[in-house]
């Protein structure tokens, strides 16, 4: 754990030790002027009393103004520099782990939703900005004054530096206890909230399907259900909230009282001065910020080390799926899969049997079977978002565990069955946000695709935007995206996984010519609903539960008439797989 701390605080302030430094010398100064305002202010009073010149009480008035100003400055400037430190460090670590979690397998991120990721990717480091801009502000700076005031106490007069310090001891102790009372009904309201962001995440994603299904009054009851138990958790958590601030505010009244009565005893004694007295009670008033802040520190820093525990472990994960280190020369490469087999839960049953095949550089397989057949399983693989459990998967001679994930990258490229659009421009849909991508190559692979007309035609050209807000896409218009996404990488292997909607004859003439497009002078591998798609395959692929039922030259299959790619023929298709 502590090597963790130290290695965290190592990588991600180290670079920011400049502004860092600054704050704790800011801080110290603050310090400095916070004890020496009850100083001035006892010089004051003893230079009134004493009917001491009028210039000496104008000086100091002055002086004591001056430092109430100058404390706060420094006060501004000491969070804005922590502030500036805490969140410049943690988006650096935001952004390792996105990258990180980014990179995991698609089996980690079936067990993690979005809405849980987010926590972890922003919702952990945000303690930790907390904890990184507050700790020194806190911890130090609440330390150095609490034992600075006691000292200044000490000095002031042994009795009331004995009597206070025992108090500070006491009221520490008293804090952190009630502070343990609290601290696990915190925890579960947290919990709690973070259910139901996840409930509400979800829930808002399929607002189009709870709508058409009627099932807004069950996910309303669902909801019902869910805030009456958070209702009860909460409840808890601000009772004991209310009952930490009541008992700590009690106890500093408390101290403030022992101060006061101090005081007048001490001044009743003839011990010390009138301003003395004064100085003894501001003094012990101030004892209430670092205490209560010392206090909160050790809430931030659970919080924090909580935190920092679950980023370790997130960052600890390793993908299940390491790349290799082969790299492939450009160009067209042959595909071969012997013995695949595959299940996406160690328990469940296999999605994927058995599966051998063989493409030659530049060859079209073409793959068909009902719906749950295990087609997309099969391209997933290709692409390596999976690891076979069984056999092998070879390109260029390469099993694809060998290759770099680069290489791979460039290499395999897949339009998946739901392609994702995101809320951007055009141009950043097809040029995955990389700003480097002129326009022209844009424009070139979208000529190539013979897309340029339906593009240009939109309202803003490649500025049109897409997504939610603005110009929505239907499944087969996001393929076509999805193809200019992939012309612009080149890729050897091209992997199309058909949209199983049903899609429009225009769209469905263009993405027709724009897998040919695609696919000219690759192996390619286009998963079909329609026979249409099939009339460029070379070999057929006929899945059925996750087994190889037929595979085989188009051209014999559909000479055959006793195999099933002839029987299919003859159906149409439509009734048999769609
Ligand atoms: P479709 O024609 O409907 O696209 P498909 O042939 O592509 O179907 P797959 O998506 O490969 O079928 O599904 C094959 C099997 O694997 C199914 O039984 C399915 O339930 C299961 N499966 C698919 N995706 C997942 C997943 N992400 N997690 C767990 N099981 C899955
Ligand atoms: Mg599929």
């Amino acid at each position: 754990m502590l090597h963790t701390h130290r290695h965290m605080l190592a990588t991600y302030i180290r670079p920011l030790w400049r502004p860092a430094a600054l704050m704790a010398a800011l801080l110290l100064s603050g310090i400095g002027i916070s004890l020496a305002g009850p100083q001035i202010m006892r010089a004051f009073i003893d230079t009134a009393e004493r009917g001491g010149p009028p210039e000496a009480l104008t000086w100091a008035a002055l002086l004591f103004v001056g430092a109430g100003l100058l404390g706060q400055a420094v006060r501004v400037g000491a969070t804005a520099l922590s502030e500036h430190v805490g969140w410049a460090s943690t988006n650096r670590l935001r952004a390792d782990l996105l990258r990180h979690v980014a990179a995991l397998d698609p089996r980690f991120h079936r067990h993690n939703p979005p809405g849980a990721l987010m926590e972890r990717v922003d919702g952990d480091p945000t303690a930790l900005a907390n904890f990184f801009s507050e700790f020194v502000v806190a911890l130090l700076g609440n330390g150095l004054l609490l034992l600075g005031t006691l000292a200044m106490l000490w000095r002031e007069d042994w009795r009331a530096g004995a009597a206070v310090s025992l108090y500070a001891l006491l009221a520490l102790a008293t804090l952190r206890h009630i502070q343990r009372f609290g601290a696990g009904r915190w925890q579960a309201a947290l919990q709690s909230e973070a259910d139901l962001a996840a409930f509400l995440e979800e829930r808002l994603r399929a607002t189009e399907d709870i709508r058409a299904s009627g099932a807004e009054r069950h996910i309303l009851l669902q909801l019902d259900a869910l805030l009456r138990s958070q209702l009860a958790v909460l409840l808890r958590a601000f009772i004991a909230r209310t009952l930490i601030y009541v008992g700590s505010h009690g106890m500093f009244a408390l101290g403030y009282a022992v101060g006061l009565a101090l005081a007048a005893w001490l001044y009743a004694q003839g011990a010390v001065s009138i301003g003395a007295a004064f100085l003894i009670t501001s003094y012990v008033g101030m004892l209430a910020g670092p205490l209560e802040n010392i206090r909160g520190q050790a809430e931030d820093f659970q919080q924090a080390q909580a935190a920092l525990a679950r980023v370790g472990e997130l960052l600890a994960l390793r993908p299940a799926t390491p790349p290799g280190s082969a790299t492939l020369p450009p160009g067209p490469a042959a595909l071969a899969c012997d013995a695949v087999g595959f299940r996406y839960d160690d328990d469940g049953d296999p999605a994927l049997w058995d599966v051998s095949f063989r493409l030659g550089a530049g060859e079209l397989l073409g793959v068909i079977g009902r719906t749950g057949s295990g087609k997309t399983t099969l391209a997933r693989l290709l692409c390596r978002l999976y690891d076979p459990g069984a056999g092998h998967i070879s390109l260029g001679g390469h099993d694809l565990r060998e290759l770099d994930a680069a290489s791979l990258r460039r290499h395999v490229g897949m339009v998946t069955q739901d392609v994702q659009i995101f809320a951007a421009s055009v141009r950043e849909n097809i040029a995955m946000f990389d700003p480097s991508t002129p326009d022209a190559a844009i424009w070139e692979a979208l000529d190539a695709l013979g897309l340029r007309e339906l593009f240009a035609a939109l309202p803003q050209g490649l500025e049109t935007q897409l997504g939610p807000g603005g110009v929505g896409l239907s499944a087969g218009q996001a393929q076509l995206v999805a193809c200019a996404r992939l012309l612009l990488r080149q890729p050897s292997l091209v992997i199309l996984d058909e949209a199983s909607s049903r899609l429009d004859p225009a769209t469905e003439a263009l993405l027709d010519r724009a897998f040919a497009r695609l696919l000219d002078g690759r192996a390619g591998v286009i998963i079909a609903h329609r026979l249409e798609t099939l009339r460029r395959a070379d070999h057929i692929l006929l899945l059925e539960n996750g087994r190889v039922a037929e595979l085989g030259r188009r051209a014999a299959l559909a000479a055959d008439p006793a195999s099933r790619f002839a029987a299919l023929l003859r159906l149409g298709m439509a009734e048999e797989l769609v």
